[in-house]
């Protein structure tokens, strides 16, 4: 049997099931998350759904999202616990032993450390969401109006709208699906992407104005500081995709968002166009990822943490783009 369906048997013997995300969550981790809630639930299992970190503001018109419980603890003891879009150590809630029997973890992240018994990995499925149909497919539960909603909102968050490498034929054959389903496409762009607060694009606009980059403009990155978030009473969920506009400049093959999250600590989002490969060279800095979309943390002060990740980027670049950019004494603009 292979993982797949490994993954479907232990869940088909299952009665209570306990289902988690990754920190930070966004839409595929969330639309996948409730998406396989409402359907064990259809199939009569008692599902639980718990996350370290909220529901952000623009993901709370996903189906049931008031149902996910928000903390560290997680209370009472389950048949099986299951890790959606992430390591499980990248909840942040398994710090000990998870309270189940059988311990499930989907994904698609290439550097996914397969921690868990039953570990099904999909590197070539665009989003954990496609997965998640998949599953529910096989389980032979029917996709309402709900399930469509929430799946459908995982692919195309996930695929930049259908506009990055990850969108395939399969991306598009299921949204086509979903849609069929019942998926509502306007509903998903107008709450993901047309509904910012004025906060928000008041903060993008400081951040931007200070974006800065290497001497042959093949990197560039911009910074949000504590201070950033008290000027504009904004918080990191305000910053979400902020990264793309700065990869979205000509020329720059890498864009870097450093975020501060403590007095001396940066989460570090990355970028590629597509011709620099960041998986690695994010395990490299203690994360990981995709090729075109990876991250991690770093301590240090501003200046050290972007000193060393515009180096290793740069040497990245150099190595799989050819020639050096002059980042020397660090920036131009
Ligand atoms: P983002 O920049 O949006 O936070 O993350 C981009 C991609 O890199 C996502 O697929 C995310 O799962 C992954 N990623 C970001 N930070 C980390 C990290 O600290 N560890 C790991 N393993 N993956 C990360």
């Amino acid at each position: 049997m292979n993982d797949a369906g490994m993954v479907i048997a232990a869940l088909q013997r299952c009665k209570t099931v306990l289902i988690s995300v990754h920190i930070s969550p966004d839409g595929d981790a969330l639309g996948s998350q409730l998406a396989l809630m409402m359907a064990l639930e259809k199939m009569g299992k008692t599902v639980t759904v718990q996350n370290l970190d909220p529901v952000p503001e623009i993901y709370r018109y996903l189906p049931q999202a008031n149902r996910i419980k928000i903390g560290h603890l997680v209370p009472g003891s389950y048949d099986a616990a299951v890790v959606l879009d992430a390591d499980p150590t990248r909840t942040g809630l398994f710090d000990k032993p998870a309270p189940a029997d059988v311990l499930i973890n989907i994904d698609h992240h290439v550097t996914n450390a397969s921690l868990w018994p039953y570990t099904w990995l999909d590197p070539d499925a665009s989003a954990t969401g496609e997965m998640i149909y998949n599953l529910i497919q096989q389980l032979g539960v029917l996709f309402d109006r709900e399930i469509a909603l929430c799946l459908y909102t995982a692919i195309f968050t996930d695929t930049g709208s259908f506009r990055y490498s990850n969108t395939s034929p399969e991306s598009m054959r299921i949204s086509a699906a979903l849609l069929e389903a019942g998926a509502d496409p306007w509903l998903v762009t107008e709450n993901v992407y047309e509904s910012f607060a004025f906060r928000r694009i008041k903060l993008l606009g400081s951040v931007l104005s200070g974006m800065e980059r290497s001497g042959d403009g093949r990197i560039a990155w911009v910074v949000v500081t504590d201070e950033l978030y008290r000027q504009t009473g904004t918080t990191a969920e305000d910053t979400d995709n902020f990264v793309n506009f700065v990869r979205s400049v000509k020329g720059v093959e890498v864009a870097i968002l450093f975020r501060q999250i403590g007095a001396m600590e940066y989460k570090i989002s990355l970028r590629s166009k597509g011709r620099v490969d960041l998986s690695t060279l994010a395990q490299s800095l203690g994360g990981g990822g995709h090729k075109n979309a990876a991250g991690g943390k770093m301590q240090g002060s501003l200046r050290e943490v972007t000193e060393k990740v515009v180096s290793a980027v740069e040497k990245t670049v150099s190595a799989q783009c050819g020639g050096r950019s002059l980042i020397l004494n660090g920036r131009s603009s």
